[in-house]
C-alpha cells in the first residue's frame, strides 16, 4: 500500500471511529471495526463523551431481537441498511454503512415518534448474527416485508405479527387487503 493511500486508510478509520462514539458504540467494537487501538480508542471515546468508556460485556444474545418491539426495529434497521448498501459507492465500508443506517433509524423512529431501543452496538452484533448464520430474514407472503427470524426457522409461509393481526392467515389464501383493495368480484 503506498504511503498515500495508508494515510487516507487511517484518516478513515479515525473518522469512522469518531462517528461511531457518537452513536454511542463501545471500545471494543469501534476497536473490530477500525482496527485502531484499544488504547487510543478509549481515549477517544472519553474525550467525545465527555466521560470513561462504559465496561461491561458487549450485547451477544440473538434472542433480544425476536422480542416484540426489537423485533420491528431490527427488522427496519436490516431493511435500511440493505437500501443503504445498495446506493453506497463500491469503496463504503461495512462501518459507513452501519453509521448511515444507524443513524437513518434513528431519524426514521423519531420522526415516528418512537422511542429508539436498539444501540449500534446491537445493530453492530445483529449484522454478525446475520453473516454467521444466527438469524435469518423471512419474508411475509403477504406484505412482503421481511423479517428476522432464527436460521433454520422455515422461510417460506411465513406471514409476519402485523398481517396476522389483521386476519391474514396462512391457510385461507384469500386475503382481507385483496379484498379491500376492491379485487372486485370476490365474495368475501
Ligand atoms: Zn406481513
Amino acid at each position: 500500500m503506498s504511503t498515500k493511500r495508508a494515510l487516507q486508510t487511517e484518516i478513515l478509520q479515525y473518522r469512522n471511529a469518531e462517528r461511531l462514539f457518537r452513536l454511542g458504540a463501545r471500545v471494543p467494537i469501534v476497536a473490530e471495526m477500525t482496527h485502531l487501538s484499544s488504547w487510543f480508542l478509549r481515549k477517544l471515546s472519553l474525550e467525545i463523551r465527555g466521560e470513561a468508556p462504559r465496561k461491561g460485556q458487549i450485547p451477544n444474545s440473538d434472542q433480544w431481537y425476536l422480542r416484540r418491539q426489537n423485533h420491528l426495529q431490527a427488522s427496519l434497521f436490516c431493511a435500511i441498511y440493505d437500501s443503504v448498501k445498495r446506493v453506497a459507492c463500491d469503496e463504503a465500508d461495512e462501518c459507513a454503512l452501519l453509521v448511515s443506517a444507524y443513524s437513518e433509524l434513528a431519524r426514521a423512529l423519531e420522526a415516528a415518534g418512537m422511542t429508539l431501543l436498539m444501540s449500534v452496538d446491537r445493530a453492530w452484533w445483529l449484522l454478525k448474527s446475520l453473516q454467521i448464520r444466527n438469524l435469518q430474514r423471512a419474508r411475509c407472503r403477504v406484505c412482503g416485508a421481511r423479517y428476522l427470524q432464527p436460521w433454520g426457522k422455515l422461510e417460506r409461509n411465513f406471514l409476519c405479527g402485523d398481517c396476522r393481526s389483521q386476519g391474514y392467515t396462512l391457510a385461507g389464501g384469500r386475503s382481507p387487503r385483496r379484498v379491500a383493495r376492491g379485487a372486485g368480484h370476490e365474495r368475501a
